[in-house]
């Protein structure tokens, strides 16, 4: 058996963040070894050329010792639980000394940041909230530096920005179950619904793995409809977002103004922000988002006149309800980046009652062992049919029978294929698949590009028709 020797860290997984791990370590003239469980993985010649001298173990990593590593550091999409790990993992979590401790990418990077730190975590909208906050800070004149799950990596963040006043960061539960004390001078949960249930086990650890975000923190913001995203910690001072009428000095939304004039706004307690006409925004979770951002933004001491012009302008990120195309009186949307049920249901109920015709639903890819029950209520309210594809294509089928028009389909093209023989004017194509896209796209990125090329296609072919 190969032994890490003495005194070195073990980096294990040699994707995005292994590299950043590495190019960090190298930067802190800290010996490391590197290990990936795959035997070639992808990118390991131009490692080993960038990286010379650093030994690669390649294949399983139970045929590793790692006993005598000054630390185990894994990236994100290394389970610390898996074979050869296991065990370093408990001792790590029971804090047994004696042991090389299991720690992640932002482990390192909460040792080496010099600035305050906002934190963003939650089943859904910590891409949207993290821009939308980054954005704000920017605008208030603040030199911010943003990243993390989305975009650079944390400790890229560093050297990219190395005199920045804040750093916003978006955090997966990966990322947070393997950082000891994360310390943020404020820090978001801002949802909690089914998914890596694969590698969380159950929704406690889940939750557990996600309210790592407020270890060490100075500040919460949490979700007031979501208890589950509450701090466990009773002496944290928590601000609390919602969509309905705020109570106390929550953020919400609320009626302002008399007869027409009457309309929705976002508050901060009785304090009127702006109309929810101004967001750019759409839909109800969106308003979430933006109360969330506002929330921390106000914590951080961000302008309140510079975060609103934010939001009037930003009109959101790729793949996340984007309308790619419209024909013939039909609305193609592409939330590939609906990669869980909680994340699909709150795109229908943002599309569905703003529709005149049906909703031509196209969801499935790898379900992550979730529970698809919860969609069937809403897909019978709204939808004309749902076609359905990839690997759990039939459990999605299963789930809906008997409630909803199921088509099954080999892959996106042929659902594609199907919407556009059932669709009629005033319906929507909504792309949000409910699923990672894993068994058939490179990521939730490639999925939406395929979809957005479909559309092209479509609307092309149907030009065409139109001309002739
Ligand atoms: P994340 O980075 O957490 O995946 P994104 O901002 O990229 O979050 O949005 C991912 C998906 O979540 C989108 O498909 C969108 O439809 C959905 N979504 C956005 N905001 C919310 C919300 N407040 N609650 C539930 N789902 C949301």
């Amino acid at each position: 058996m190969q032994a890490v020797p003495r005194g070195c860290t073990l980096v294990v997984g040699l994707g995005v963040s292994g590299w950043a791990i590495a190019r960090h370590l190298t930067r802190q003239a800290r010996p490391f070894m590197v290990a990936d469980t795959r035997e070639s993985p992808p990118g390991l010649a131009a490692f080993q050329a960038a990286f010379p001298g650093v030994e690669v173990h390649c294949g399983p990593l139970d045929t590793l010792d790692p006993s005598q590593a000054s630390e185990i550091v894994v990236s994100p999409g290394v389970d610390p639980g898996s074979p050869g790990l296991a065990r370093y993992w408990q001792a790590t979590r029971a804090g047994e000394s004696g042991m090389p401790r299991v720690v992640g990418e932002i482990a390192l990077f909460v040792r080496a940041c010099r600035a305050p730190i906002a934190a963003i975590t939650g089943s859904n909208a910590k891409s949207t909230v993290t821009t939308l906050l980054g954005e704000m800070a920017r605008e208030s004149g603040k030199r911010v530096a943003v990243g993390g799950n989305l975009g650079t990596a944390a400790l890229d963040l560093l050297v990219e920005c190395p005199d920045a006043e804040l750093y916003v960061l978006e955090l997966s539960s990966f990322q947070l179950e393997t950082t000891p004390r994360l310390g943020a001078s404020t820090a978001a949960f801002l949802n909690l619904s089914e998914d890596h249930l694969d590698r969380h086990g159950d929704m406690a650890g889940y939750r557990a793995a996600k309210s790592a975000i407020f270890r060490g923190a100075s500040h919460a913001v949490v979700n007031a409809e979501d208890r589950l995203t509450w701090p466990d910690a009773p002496d944290l001072p928590v601000a609390r977002f919602t969509t309905r009428p705020p109570e106390g000095d929550d953020w919400g939304i609320a009626e302002q103004g008399a007869g027409a004039a009457c309309e929705p706004w976002l508050m901060q307690g009785e304090r009127p922000l702006m109309a929810v006409r101004e967001l750019r925004l759409a839909g109800r979770h969106n308003q979430a988002n933006a109360l969330a951002a506002l929330a921390m933004g106000e914590r951080l001491g961000l302008a309140r006149e510079a975060m609103c012009r934010v939001l009037a302008r930003f009109t959101g990120l790729a793949h996340r309800g984007e309308l790619v195309g419209e024909a013939r009186g039909i609305r193609w949307i592409n939330d590939s980046k609906g990669t869980n049920v909680g994340a699909t249901l709150a795109a229908i109920a943002g599309l569905g009652p703003t529709l005149d015709g049906r909703l031509i639903w196209l969801g499935g890819g790898v379900g992550k062992g979730a529970d698809f029950a919860p969609l069937v209520e809403p897909l019978a309210r709204y939808a004309r049919e749902a076609v359905v594809f990839g690997a759990d294509g039939p459990r999605l089928a299963e789930a809906l029978a008997g409630r909803v028009a199921v088509t099954r389909c080999d892959d996106l093209r042929a659902a594609m294929a199907r919407a556009s023989a059932v669709a009629e004017p005033g319906d929507c194509v909504l792309l949000s698949p409910a699923c990672a896209s894993l068994d058939q796209f490179s990521d939730y990125q490639a999925r939406g590009e395929a979809f957005r090329e479909g559309v092209a296609v479509w609307m092309n072919a149907f030009d065409q028709r139109e001309t002739q």
